[in-house]
């Protein structure tokens, strides 16, 4: 259950994570798409737009939950099946790209060959945790773990689930021309940390059920019940006592709470028991004039368990996280036993992937970019690529006209905006380079070694850039992702090819529909260089203020009115959103929409095609209709609660209604009036 790497800031869907089933025909256009007429648009909009697509659109067992998003996964997942699969046939015509990506996909689905195997493929690793000899030996382990477990990446969330701590590189916040090196909380098996320690029935049970998979993994790894069960209160102690110092997700949504530097002097004093020179030089990391340190009160507790922890102790948890980050290459009671508790309980699926797109998603995660060449050779056509940036060059246009017309900013504070919107780097569909893997050894029939060299690979290719100048092409999204990603420390926006397809990006729709769909993903992730986060970044990156203290004043003002609406929705049973948490993404939502529109009205002007009415409706109603279907999804109530308590997004529906109960557009291409739930007043409004 390795994660992805997860950019710093601000990613669209997370939806999308969940998605998987077998469709070989595209999704759904707009054309296809009919609302629910017995519900009034002004009561819930979202009901409105999207029960028809809903009830078209069941969650599959295998999902936790469908939405939009979904379907264009599924779309573009069955483009990197035919690759896969024509690939995994092996011949000697094939190049050295296909080859590793065929072989490791054949090495991938064939169950009966990762059965035959058992553990002995990770026996070396097991033996190695198995010999430690002492505390001092950990850092050259803890950095082979690293390595071959994917590591690492500076992660927007509480952690990663590598062994201990995380980490990666990152331009520096001071200074973002230049790569330096991140040392971040991690170690946790569970989503966050709060699930440790929160003490509600459903949080109980979901500690419950991470224990008996820790007991049932040690287990089948061949422990005695009586060890087994021991050993995993041993792991729920050590993680419980990790997550104790771990920053919580609203506090590391300020950047300055992260932008702690530390020489390497002042690392080795933080946690004197840890010897770093000889962890970095083991995972090979070359050395950064300072790292950032995002957590110090998580590396201080670090060294207090360093000493108060026994040597079998740590042995105990490193080889549960070993085993819980390999579980997918393992035999099939292994991932049974992961599903029981990260499919189920946490996530509420009914039943495991299927082995294909388990697998297509691991080398979409461990070759991104050498399957990404072969998806954009079929998938996204230059046409697509060039109508794109010109979306893109529209909606910075109404963002800049946004920014000179807000009357609570001063000229001083404008100014600065402007460069910042002109700064602004777009990267469309895939790398202008593409990485070169051709010092990556897949071996047909082990997956779990090609599992682990690669992770060895993507390490390297990151720690690389430690040091280095800053490289604004490079990409934190494979192509074939449905999301998209603006990026503070590098002031740029990024969308994967593979959110630009239909619905959300459609050459055949009209200008209205498009710019609903991926016209407001883009406003989405313009406005996140002016969110509470980004605000605090200037044009080249840096962490630097450049508000007047008025503006900024009134910036927080609009921006408590979003938290504040936002935190009074009821996400599922008695859990509402976290206003603070989700700031950043409800702030993007609403301006988001608010700069795509009036890009669509420039647009419509200039054609003067204002009031062209499409299948009886106006350019704004397919408009406000369009961005609603990108947000159609049904999920089940235990991922809500996940995605409430862990993630920054807030789930769909209130992202639809949320949003254009704000909107003064909305109330009027509807006809929606004072008093109906559609209509907030006062309204918020920041951008
Ligand atoms: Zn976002």
């Amino acid at each position: 259950m390795r994660r992805p790497i997860i950019s710093l800031f601000s990613l669209v869907f997370a939806a999308a994570a969940f998605a998987q089933t077998d469709v070989t025909k595209p999704p759904a256009t707009f054309a296809d798409y009919a609302v629910n007429a017995s519900t009034d648009a002004c009561t819930d909009f979202h009901t409105y737009a999207c029960t028809n697509w809903e009830k078209l659109h069941p969650i599959p067992p295998d999902r936790s939950g469908y939405g939009t998003g979904s379907a264009v996964y599924d779309w573009n997942r069955s483009v990197l099946k035919q690759i896969l699969e024509s690939t995994a046939k092996g011949g000697a015509e094939r190049n050295a790209i296909d080859q590793r990506v065929g072989d490791y996909y054949a090495s991938c689905i064939d169950e009966a060959a990762i059965e035959k195997r058992g553990l002995a493929g990770l026996k070396p690793e097991l033996d190695r945790i198995d010999n430690l000899k002492s505390k001092k030996d950990l850092p050259a382990l803890l950095a082979h773990l690293h390595l071959i477990t994917g590591n690492l990446a500076a992660s927007g969330n509480s952690g990663a689930p590598t062994a201990i701590f995380g980490g990666g590189s990152i331009p520096d916040f001071d200074n973002a021309k230049m790569v330096v090196a991140a040392i971040d909380q991690g170690g946790l098996g569970l989503p966050d940390r709060d699930y440790y320690f929160r003490d509600d029935a459903k949080t109980k049970a979901e500690r419950a059920g991470y224990e008996a998979l820790i007991k049932k993994t040690l287990t089948l790894a061949g422990e005695a019940d009586a060890k087994a069960d021991a050993d995993a209160k041993t792991v729920m102690s050590i993680e419980t006592a990790l997550a104790k110092s771990a920053t919580d997700i609203v506090k590391r949504r300020d950047p300055a709470t992260l932008n702690n530097k530390y020489t390497i002097a002042q690392l080795q004093k933080l946690t004197p028991s840890f010897d770093w020179n000889a962890y970095l030089a083991a995972i090979r990391m070359p050395s950064p004039d300072h790292y950032l340190v995002f957590s110090p009160d998580f590396m201080r507790n670090f060294e207090s368990m360093l000493n108060t922890r026994s040597l079998a102790e740590w042995k105990t948890y490193l080889r549960w996280n070993l085993l819980n980050l390999s579980s997918e290459d393992l035999p099939k009671t292994f991932r049974e036993a992961s599903f029981e508790f990260y499919g189920k309980t946490l996530t509420g699926r009914k039943e495991m992937r299927p082995r294909w797109k388990v697998c297509a998603d691991a080398a979409d995660r461990d070759l991104g970019e050498a399957l990404g060449r072969a998806y954009v050779d079929r998938a996204f056509p230059p046409a697509s690529k060039e109508r794109m940036l010109k979306l893109v060059k529209a909606l910075e246009q109404a963002l800049d006209e946004d920014i000179a017309s807000l009357d609570w900013m001063s000229d001083v504070t404008k100014k600065q905006a402007h460069v910042k919107v002109a700064t602004i780097l777009d990267k469309i569909g895939y790398p202008d380079k593409w990485r070169d893997y051709s010092s990556l050894t897949i071996t047909r029939g082990n997956a779990l070694a090609n599992a682990f060299n690669s992770s060895v690979l993507n390490v390297n290719y990151d720690l690389a850039k430690v040091g280095k100048p800053t490289n604004r092409n490079d990409w934190g999204m494979t192509p074939p992702t449905v999301n998209a990603y603006y990026s503070s420390l590098d002031n740029t926006i990024n969308f994967p090819a593979g959110i630009l397809q239909p619905p959300f990006f459609d050459a055949s729709a009209d200008d209205a529909v498009n710019f609903g769909g991926i016209g407001v993903v883009i406003g989405h992730e313009l406005t996140h260089g002016f969110d509470d986060q980004g605000r605090k970044f200037d044009a080249q990156g840096n962490l630097r203020d450049w508000w007047t203290a008025e503006d900024a004043k009134k910036f927080e003002e609009r921006a408590k009115c979003i938290s504040d609406e936002y935190g009074s929705f009821v996400a599922v049973d008695d859990l509402r959103v976290n206003g603070a948490l989700t700031l950043g993404e409800n702030t993007a939502d609403n301006g988001g929409i608010r700069i795509a529109l009036r890009a669509l009205h420039n647009v419509l002007k200039a054609q003067g095609k204002e009031n062209e009415i499409i299948n009886g409706l106006t350019p704004d109603q397919r408009f406000f209709l369009a961005f609603a279907h990108g947000w159609c999804s049904t999920l089940t109530p235990q991922v809500v609660r996940l995605q409430v308590q862990s993630d920054p997004h807030s789930p769909s529906p209130l992202r639809i209604n949320g949003t254009l109960a704000n909107m003064p557009e909305f109330r009027e291409a509807f006809g929606c009036k004072t008093g109906q739930a559609m209509v907030r007043d006062p309204a918020c409004k920041v951008w």
